[in-house]
């Protein structure tokens, strides 16, 4: 007999559950980043990927205001058929400006930019060559388009030119996070640029968590290596992290801009963004040119954050990024952390898989320029208590038989 479609997946529900790994969608009923009321309670959240306090800024909401005045909200169309309005061409003037590419084309999403982009250069017969911890936006686009997909073990540049090497004469995108999402830490970009030119792929680098965050002016992971067009021809960068609002563009030269217009279907078939929050955006995007002080702040509380881990014995991930991810290894445990975290009035959830690898679970501490030195140890406090708590000693046990942190 044919299987219920909607039974199954709630058979597989079940069996998410008891691994203790069911995803639970929860409301915040009010925030005033970095505080957020779940609840009922006002927590001290350390999840968004608001990295420079932008989301709420005074000047980003006028923005918005004014063109929503303007504009009205829904850009109505595509941008192919109309829905292309002018504080749209303007962002993707100011976005092409900052990254140093001649051009930049906008998308509603992060996810819909990198399915657009494979889908629109990939074909069948082609690689795709990805690092193992790349978004799943990504490694979902290599699927999508048809590629063959193969994935290196994180990080390792000598095994992404051993495998582009394994099809020399096939068409070949190498596409890599600049800042790994769940991880923090860095791509080898220099290492990628050159084993791309030397193997004649083509590298795409996805820099969500870098942008506004790293390099000279906030302009990113690739400005921060010195690596311009020609050398990573294809980047990839979100609006909805550090830039505080939604969205994502491609930059690049233009002949990759107009080839993306015409092939890239989640550009074609989808609804602008709205016109009010492509102003927004350039607002949070000026801030975040002249937001040196927002980095500076940011990366003493990195700095802060990681000196008082190392004192009170907690296990920090390696990153320099504001993503700050302590390892725990069992789903369970990252759990159990979490939801006492959450009585302390802190607000770090859990990373499980299938985000991460079986047996990596971690709490996932993101920073922001909107935290305090003050906040910061009061979290560490939480986490040095935390840490006795569950030093018992079947505890010290299981922790020893854990493997390491990758
Ligand atoms: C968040 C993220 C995306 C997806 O961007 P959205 O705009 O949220 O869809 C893509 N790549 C990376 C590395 C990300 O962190």
């Amino acid at each position: 007999m044919r299987a219920d479609l909607i039974e199954r997946a709630a058979a597989r529900q079940r069996e998410r559950a008891e691994a203790a790994l069911l995803r639970r969608l929860r409301t915040v009923r009010d925030s005033a980043a970095p505080w957020i009321v779940l609840d009922g309670r006002r927590l001290l959240s350390f999840a968004s990927n608001d990295y420079l306090g932008l989301a709420a800024h005074p000047q980003v909401r006028e923005a918005l205001c004014a063109a929503a005045a303007r504009w009205g909200v829904g850009a109505g169309a595509a941008h192919l058929l109309g829905g292309h309005r002018a504080p749209h061409a303007e962002l993707e003037l100011a976005l092409a400006e900052w990254t140093g590419r001649e051009r930049a084309l906008l998308f509603a999403t992060g996810y819909m930019a990198n399915l657009g982009v494979l889908d629109a250069l990939l074909a069948p017969g082609d690689v795709c060559v990805q690092d193992k911890l790349n978004h799943a936006s990504l490694l979902d686009g290599a699927r999508l388009c048809g590629a063959e997909l193969r994935r290196y073990p994180h990080a390792d540049a000598g095994a992404a030119s051993r495998q582009l090497a394994l099809r020399p004469h096939a068409a070949a995108l190498l596409a890599s996070d600049a800042v790994f999402s769940m991880d923090g830490d860095l791509a080898p970009l220099a290492d990628l640029a050159a084993l791309a030119q030397q193997q004649r792929a083509t590298l795409m680098i996805d820099d969500a968590h870098g942008l506004g965050v790293r390099g000279a002016r906030g302009a990113g992971s690739l400005a921060q290596a010195g690596l311009s067009a020609r050398d990573a021809p294809i980047l990839m960068a979100t609006l909805g992290k550090a830039l505080g609002t939604l969205g994502a563009f491609v930059a690049g030269d233009a002949a990759l801009i107009e080839a993306l217009t015409q092939f890239a279907r989640a550009h074609v078939y989808s609804t602008a963004l709205p016109p009010a929050l492509a102003a927004a955006t350039l607002a949070a995007l000026r801030l975040a040119q002249q937001g040196d002080e927002l980095r500076a702040h940011l990366r003493a509380l990195i700095a802060q954050l990681r000196a008082g881990a190392t004192a009170r014995g907690l296990r920090l991930l390696l990153s320099t990024t504001p993503i700050q991810p302590l390892w725990l290894g069992s789903a369970t445990t990252a759990q159990a952390w979490a939801a006492a975290l959450e009585a302390l009035g802190f607000y770090v959830p859990a990373i499980r898989p299938p985000t991460v690898p079986q047996g990596q679970a971690r709490l996932r501490i993101a920073l922001s320029a909107a935290h305090t030195s003050g906040d910061v140890e009061r979290l560490l406090d939480a986490l040095a208590t935390l840490q006795q708590q569950h030093a018992t000693p079947m505890n010290r046990r299981a922790r020893l038989t854990h493997p390491s942190p990758p």
